[in-house]
């Protein structure tokens, strides 16, 4: 079939390429010159393993192109919207201006038949909206909502093999015309048995922002059980894996830590305890605001932990942070906490060094003010305290006597508690976890 992408970021690029693998013809449209440029040239713009070799392989045969020419959607017969949905300035509400624009641009090249397929996350009742806007331009066009699970950093094997599709279409009935559209394009997952369930537009939109706000509760539950166990005197890594083993709970999202951030999952919790708000339902959702202060309270809790480790003082202390995006194999650091805790030692007078092996160049255009080492060894040399921030296998492998040597001071926060502590203390470090004793 023939698809066009509208906008080409972490979503977008690689829901591009990946249509393209499952044997569509696809264009790729974004207003970003750089971005497009780069795409064409088959080299990613941002880093996620395998898009890449991806890219690369389905452009010989020539079946994807990029493009910022808007109409070049024109004659698609599936268009979907991958554009951003950040959190508006000053508010906790979803910008949706991007998606507005992104339709309007569409609407002159949509011809009867066609269908137009949001995967941006977007607050209840934007489909319907978005559904009048299309049917009172280009009548006999149908919009789906089609909300996107992929992980960063597992991008390419989470669109290819999914472990679900929700199409939201009106009414929700699984006749309607929408359905067996969408089905041909996805018809090689789901014939390897990936589920698909049809819904109404509004369902369609609330299972993203629902499941984002579980997986976010979920995170903050154990971080909420950290301060406790460090009360207490217990740990949490072990609390995690006991209570992991009732099949009802499970382990997977129980790791105590700095908590989470990224592009998604703090604005979507926000934006959608801001739409509740406005459906009048506000009650139902004032849980997330304690899920989002037990997350940011992680960030304070580890600025207070380093100072600990630094004898009290951070004034002129040096110290590594090991990990600057938000997870490991992204480069993205939208709301990273790592960087956020670094930017926050600095301002107590700590002289902060980050490494990351990829997210270098966007952290520095985020927080130009810190200071930036590629080469590991060289960030951790002469430093007072190393933070492990950012679970990269790296920093996970290193080997606690080699990185004794080069330090100041063998001082060790592993802020994502991966490191095996008695191997650290062993080798004459002390060691700080979180909610671990
Ligand atoms: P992103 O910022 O990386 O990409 C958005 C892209 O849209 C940018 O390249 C931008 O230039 C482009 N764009 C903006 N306006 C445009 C327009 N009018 N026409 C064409 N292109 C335009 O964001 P992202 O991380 O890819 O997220 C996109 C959406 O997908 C968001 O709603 C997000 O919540 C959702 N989502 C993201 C992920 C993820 O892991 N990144 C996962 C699931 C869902």
């Amino acid at each position: 079939m023939r698809i066009s992408v509208i906008g080409c970021g972490y979503l977008g690029a690689v829901h591009a390429a990946c249509m393209a693998k499952l044997g569509h013809e696809v264009v790729g449209i974004d207003v970003d010159e750089k971005k497009i440029k780069e795409l064409s040239g088959a080299v990613a713009p941002f880093y996620e393993p395998g898009l890449e070799e991806l890219l690369k392989d389905v452009q010989e045969t020539g079946r994807l192109i990029f493009t910022t020419d808007v109409s070049a959607a024109r004659g698609s017969d599936v268009h979907f919207i991958c554009v951003g949905t950040p959190q508006k300035k000053g508010e906790n509400a979803a910008d949706l201006t991007y998606v507005d624009a992104a339709a309007s641009a569409l609407v002159p090249y949509l011809s009867a038949g066609e269908l137009v397929v949001g995967k941006s996350t977007v607050p209840v009742g934007t489909a319907a909206r978005l559904a009048e806007m299309i049917a009172s331009s280009a009548p006999d066009v149908h919009l789906v909502w089609n909300p996107e699970f992929l992980r960063e950093g597992h991008a390419v094997s989470d669109t290819l093999q999914p472990d679900r599709f929700v199409y939201g279409v009106e009414g929700g009935s699984e006749d309607h015309p929408a359905v067996g559209i969408l089905d041909r394009i996805y018809a090689t997952p789901l014939s390897a048995g990936t589920p698909r369930l049809v819904t109404d537009h509004p369902t369609a939109e609330l299972v993203k922002t629902a499941a984002n706000s579980f997986l976010a509760t979920k995170i903050s539950f154990i971080n909420a059980m950290a301060e406790l166990c460090e009360a207490a005197g217990a740990d949490v890594t072990r609390l995690a894996d006991a209570i992991g083993l009732d099949d009802r709970i499970g382990r997977k999202f129980l790791n105590a830590g700095i908590g989470f951030g990224g592009g998604c999952l703090p604005k979507d919790i926000r934006a959608f305890m801001a739409r509740a708000g406005e459906l009048g339902a506000d009650q139902a959702l004032t849980f997330l605001r304690e899920v989002d202060a037990i997350n940011m309270r992680r960030r304070t809790r580890v600025v207070e932990l380093t100072r600990e480790l630094c004898s009290g003082s951070l004034l002129g202390k040096r110290v590594t942070v090991l990990g600057a995006a938000f997870k490991p194999e992204s480069d993205d650091v939208r709301d990273s906490p790592a960087l956020s805790i670094a930017a926050q030692l600095q301002l107590q007078g700590a002289v902060v060094t980050v490494t990351d092996p990829k997210a270098l160049e966007n952290a520095a255009r985020r927080f130009p003010e810190l200071q930036y080492e590629a080469d590991p060894e060289s960030a951790v040399t002469g430093a007072d305290a190393l933070l492990l921030l950012t679970e990269w296998q790296e920093y996970r492998d290193l080997d606690p006597h080699l990185v004794g040597e080069l330090v100041s001071s063998r001082h060790i926060l592993d802020g994502r508690n991966v490191l095996d502590k008695a191997k650290w203390r062993a080798a004459g470090w002390s060691y700080r976890g979180l909610g671990r004793p």
